[in-house]
């Protein structure tokens, strides 16, 4: 662990808080410190309030940030004589003393400060970084983890035992500052917690803090407990693309919403689910209380979630009884699954949070497998983390919850989606909280957004193996698949039937019609196991109603692509999936249509182009984002009960009405 202070940088920054920021951001950046919202830092400052009088103030990390990304704008300034004041009081609830913090605050738009800001206040030097370092949280997570602490830092560090963080761990350390055990230290050990550094310049408390992990580093190294090699191992079986959507299934059911289930079949993921200890090393609790939250108090080993689930209401029944609070049990589904068939699987509501399970988890197994190489691996007791999984604050997140986002814990394939319509559905269910897995014959697909709930894939729908592929990369990466828009095809230069060569015509059907059923026996088995019921959505096209003349193949090829879907609607009702069909015409922002084109086409009619582009019945012009928004919401709530129906997204079309 070495720092990563540049003195240059640091000449160029304005005052303490910038500093701060700087700081803060180089801790964030390393996650053998700082991991997702954990850890937070502080800065003490003399400003002057609007009466000219001078008052100290902490800016304390808000809640809500990251320190790896941190602004000046997620520090919360709370003036440091509240903070002091409150530490007096015998007893504050955590609900009251987050109430309290924020009344404390200069600025009522700043977020909520930390929870630790009376303990920040409570040190008496200006700069204050709090970290749950990898290699401190090793080393204390051991049976003779306090000695081992005594033995690396001797009586430089004041080492506190675990108190619940908040207001008791504020109270606890303010006993022992008083005492005057803070004097001549350079740290504070937290046990089972952190570590806090601290100093009067921002340099000096951020290298105290690197000093003080990389001591733990260099003891773990020195007794050959640092250096983890995952070996790949023989491959095992893995779970089929099958077993997969029927457990995340089970999961979502368990957890009343759909899931996001990510499968890791890497060295690090199978070699850890395949120890012959795992019962007994990844059954002991979180490495800092923190990511109960996330990950839950232990992963499921195996496959058998409603054992997992009975175990979890035992857990919560047990705790809740000897507290006075009335509370609401969370979901019994698992976060992490551990199974040494399949690797690991993490799960969250979004694909984002499936991911920080995933990067905590990874962090865990190593600092497990190292802890267990010094000694063995020990963690806080059940109930320690039962009552920072159900804090008071945390819980009251659950009263005031937003409902998610209509497709939150959905996946959808697009096909065609590199451009046009497909593009349009593709980002339109990203922002209604879906997961998106994209295929295009366009390479530009696999780079199209960058977002952890989007996998593009470069895949020619008439190539079966291709698509299958896909499907498993998806299925892998999400969990499952509730939603197919089958988008993708072709529209053939315009020929009348007598010089329509059967090449174009062949293409047509390939594309259009056969691809789209290859892709429909394929996508129908995973559909059907979707938590809310599958949805399948065909693009078809006026020409189906109405065709024009010069089109053959491609009316044809559309109009036996929608029997093809209500047949469809008629043979997968049974199973929940719904198959509708939509009709777009004259979507102009396509890649089939170029300024050229509408121009020349315009013309032949005797119209300027724009007016061609109007010629509806309401005179109005169809984006693909319009065909994306009808689309949506055939696979929404309002449509739950509509499964064969074919919409058309046209301005209406005196031929079609
Ligand atoms: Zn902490």
């Amino acid at each position: 662990m070495k720092s990563q202070w540049d003195d240059r940088t640091a000449a160029t920054l304005r005052d303490a808080v910038d500093e701060r920021v700087y700081s803060s951001r180089l801790l964030g950046a390393d996650s053998m410190l700082v991991l997702h919202g954990g850890g937070n830092t502080s800065v003490k400052v003399r400003e002057r309030n609007i009466f000219g009088d001078e008052e100290e103030i902490l800016y304390v990390k808000g809640s809500g940030w990251d320190l790896e990304t941190i602004e000046r704008a997620g520090f919360a300034p709370v003036r440091l004589q509240a903070l002091l004041r409150l530490s007096t009081l015998r007893e504050l609830p955590d609900d009251r003393m987050a109430l309290e913090l924020r009344k404390a605050l200069t600025t009522p738009s700043a977020p909520d400060p930390s929870v630790e800001a009376i303990l920040h206040a409570l040190i008496p030097h200006r700069f204050v970084d709090h970290t749950h370092a990898d290699a401190v949280l090793t080393v204390m997570n051991t049976p003779s983890g306090g000695a081992r602490i005594r033995e690396i830092y001797g009586d430089t560090v004041l080492v506190v035992p675990y108190v619940m963080p908040g207001f008791k761990l504020a109270r606890e350390c303010k006993a022992r500052l008083d005492e005057g055990e803070l004097a001549g230290k350079r740290g504070m050990i937290l046990m089972s917690h952190g570590v806090f550094s601290f100093a009067d310049s921002a340099k000096e408390s951020y290298e105290r803090m690197i000093d003080l992990v990389d001591a733990a580093e260099s003891y773990l190294r020195s007794r050959a407990a640092w250096t983890v090699a995952w070996e790949a191992g023989k491959p095992s079986p893995g779970a089929s693309s099958l077993e997969t959507c029927a457990f995340r299934r089970e999961l979502s059911r368990m957890a009343g919403a759909p899931m996001i289930v990510a499968t890791h079949t890497d060295p690090q993921a199978r070699g850890f689910a395949s120890r012959p200890d795992l019962e007994t090393i990844s059954q002991q609790g979180p490495a800092t209380p923190d990511h109960v939250l996330r990950t839950k108090r232990v992963p499921l080993v195996g496959g058998d979630l409603r054992a997992y689930a009975a175990r979890y209401e035992a857990y919560f029944r047990e705790n809740a009884a000897r507290i006075a609070r009335k509370l609401t049990m969370l979901d019994p589904a698992p976060r992490v699954i551990l199974d040494a068939g399949v690797g690991m699987r993490t799960c969250g509501t979004t694909a984002r949070e499936a991911r920080i399970v995933e990067h905590l988890y990874r962090h865990t197994m190593d600092l497990i497998v190292r802890a267990t190489s010094l000694e063995a691996y020990r963690a806080l007791q059940a109930g320690d983390l039962f009552d920072v999984e159900y804090w008071v604050l945390e819980q009251a997140k659950l009263g005031g919850k937003k409902a998610g986002k209509p497709f939150q814990g959905e996946i959808a394939l697009v096909t065609g989606a590199a451009s046009g319509i497909g593009r349009a559905c593709a980002e339109k269910l990203l922002a209604c909280g879906a997961c998106v897995v994209a295929l295009d014959r366009s390479q530009a697909v696999t780079e199209l957004i960058a977002s952890p709930e989007f996998l593009g894939i470069r895949c020619d729908v008439t190539h079966r193996d291709e698509v299958a592929s896909a499907l498993d990369q998806g299925i892998e990466a999400f969990g499952g698949l509730d939603i197919a828009v089958l988008n993708a095809g072709i529209f053939p230069e315009s020929r009348p039937i007598e010089s329509l060569s059967e090449e174009t015509w062949e293409a047509a059907m390939r594309v259009n019609l056969d691809a789209n059923f290859s892709l429909m026996r394929q996508v129908h088995r995973y559909l059907r196991l979707a938590p809310n019921g599958g949805r399948a959505i065909v693009v078809g096209s006026k020409n189906v109603r109405a065709p024009g003349p010069g089109a053959a193949a491609y009316s044809v090829s559309k109009a036996a692509l929608t029997q093809l879907a209500r047949v469809a609607a008629l043979e997968w009702g049974a199973d929940g999936v719904r198959v509708n069909v939509v009709h777009p015409n004259a979507v102009f922002d396509t890649g089939i249509w170029t300024a050229g084109i509408v121009e020349e086409r315009a013309k032949s009619y005797g119209m300027t182009p724009d007016q061609y582009k109007r010629s509806n019945v309401l005179k109005t012009e169809i984006t693909s984002g319009d065909v994306a928004a009808v689309i949506l919401d055939l696979c929404g709530e309002a449509f739950r009960k509509v499964t064969g129906a074919q919409v058309p997204i046209d301005g209406g079309n005196e031929r079609v009405i």
